[in-house]
């Protein structure tokens, strides 16, 4: 929260210069209990709709989007500090998604399955009211990946962003209406969390949540959502790792290592913020990943050529700088000083594995850098983690790729690659990192009961 934000109103700040963006009204307990009203009646109409009728207000939606990708990508640049270009591929991610669900809505398919006496079919039905409680640090992606195949399987969502970052959601939700999706289908709750989303966790009238966000909350969230027999998607942190032996091909895996970190100025769930190192690579690596950290550019996230831009917020600058003493030894970069919330890509090399910023989730463009043996001890420390998000393996040997991938703990690992997230490819974390899947060809049915019903084919009792 902004120090000008307060009960009632939300003041968004621009993270690179601290100036205010907008304000926004909060929604209370009592605007969350009408918006579940208008979405339960939305919906019904919605479910109701033909299938093909659906998937066209869906892909009309993805043409909106499409229409309006610059003003949403400049909005998220203002409301959230993230790279221009990292913006206009948030608000493509949107799009991305929504044509993805709306291809899905003819293809939910349930079974029919061999039994004596009749015929047994499975129906997905759709759950109802949906909400989906999402994180400042990809506004637009995650409100969609819950919304999209929610929609997608004929429910209502009632979308909270983050305090910080309301505005590309309010965007969205009237883009909806100008692509003709019904009125109150798709809602917009910007609030507190501990108000608006707590409203919506506790409401009966909601049927599933969908959090993205810390561990702390989102076991809140779960807790609360039992006590309704709530269906609940945790999406949390990590400390993801990324393993670099020594036979891998070491100028790749030094010129991959910083983004993989600093992208959206490390504050993403699956930043690679374990650099573990095999030790008779150690040095060779660290010699190239000091000029590949002091090469990438921080600074104006409108400019094109920047690669990283400030945190998101003043607490959130503060809490990172809490993980990092001034004298540790490392690779520091540049930041910007003045105005915004800035902090310098920064390696830590020398620190005890154990220490809090080798194991808690910074959220912010920090990394450790830690030797291993060999390969037993790469995998001891890669699982030495209470998050199982992702992770990276650097080699040239496959044997070795396909071993450290099967024991490796984390929903997604990538081998000589550091990509994560792909819409059409299932995304989640094991252990503390989260419960459930989004994305992928199963993301609809996510957001559906199975229903079983069977026909008898005797006739009338004689
Ligand atoms: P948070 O968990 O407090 O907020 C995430 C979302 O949950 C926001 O929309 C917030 O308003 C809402 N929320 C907060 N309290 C709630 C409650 N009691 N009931 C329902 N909803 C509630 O996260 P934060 O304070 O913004 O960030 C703190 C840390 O969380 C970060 O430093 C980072 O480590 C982690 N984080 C992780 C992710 C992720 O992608 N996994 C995203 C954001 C933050």
């Amino acid at each position: 929260m902004s120090s000008e934000s307060s009960e009632h109103v939300l003041e968004v700040l621009n993270p690179a210069t601290e100036e205010v963006v907008a304000t926004v009204p909060a929604a209370t307990a009592a605007d969350v209990d009408a918006a579940v009203a208008r979405g339960a009646l939305a919906q019904t109409a919605w479910a109701a709709l033909a299938p093909g009728e659906r998937a066209r207000l869906l892909r009309r939606f993805a043409v909106a989007v499409d229409e309006h990708l610059e003003e949403l990508a400049r909005l998220e640049v203002r409301e959230a500090g993230h790279t221009v270009g990292n913006a206009r591929w948030e608000a493509g991610n949107v799009r991305d998604l929504l044509d993805y669900a709306a291809g899905g809505v003819e293809r939910l398919l349930g079974h029919q399955i061999p039994v004596p006496g009749g015929l047994n079919v499975t129906i997905l039905e759709p759950l109802g009211v949906v909400g989906v409680i999402a994180p400042w640090n990809f506004p637009m992606p995650i409100a969609a990946w819950g919304t999209a195949p929610a929609l997608a399987a004929g429910n209502a969502v009632l979308l909270k962003p983050a305090e910080t970052t309301p505005l590309t959601a309010l965007r969205l939700a009237e883009l909806a209406l100008e692509a003709g999706l019904p009125e109150g289908l798709f809602q917009v709750l910007p609030g507190h969390g501990p108000v608006a989303g707590n409203a919506l966790v506790e409401h009966p009238g909601v049927a599933k949540i969908v959090f993205t966000g810390s561990t702390a909350v989102g076991k809140q969230v779960l807790a609360k959502g039992s006590a309704l027999l709530k269906r609940v998607t945790l999406e949390l942190g990590g400390k993801s790792p990324n393993i670099v032996f020594a036979d891998a091909d070491l100028e790749a895996a030094a010129a991959a290592a910083p983004m993989s970190f600093l992208d959206n100025s490390g504050q993403d769930c699956c930043a690679r913020t374990r650099i573990l190192v095999q030790r008779s690579a150690y040095d060779r690596f660290l010699e190239l990943l000091g000029p590949a950290i002091e090469a990438v550019t921080v600074g104006d996230p409108a400019d094109e050529k920047t690669d990283m831009g400030p945190l998101i917020s003043k607490v959130q600058l503060e809490r990172v700088r809490s993980y990092v003493d001034r004298g540790a030894d490392g690779i520091r970069g540049k930041a910007p000083e003045g105005p915004g919330f800035w902090f310098p890509p920064t390696v830590l090399t020398g620190v005890d594995p154990h220490a809090r910023v080798a194991v808690e989730e910074v959220f912010g463009p920090v990394a450790v850098v830690l030797p291993f043996e060999d390969e037993a001890e790469a995998i001891r420390l890669a699982n030495a983690t209470d998050y199982g998000l992702s992770g990276s393996i650097w080699t040239r040997d496959v044997g070795r790729a396909l071993r450290v991938s099967q024991t490796v703990r984390a929903g997604n690992l990538s081998v000589n690659s550091h990509s994560s997230v792909r819409y059409w490819t299932p995304f989640g974390g094991f252990k503390q990192s989260g419960i459930g899947r989004e994305l992928g060809p199963d993301a609809l049915t996510a957001f559906t009961e199975t229903k079983n019903v069977f026909i008898s084919t005797e006739g009338p009792a004689q």
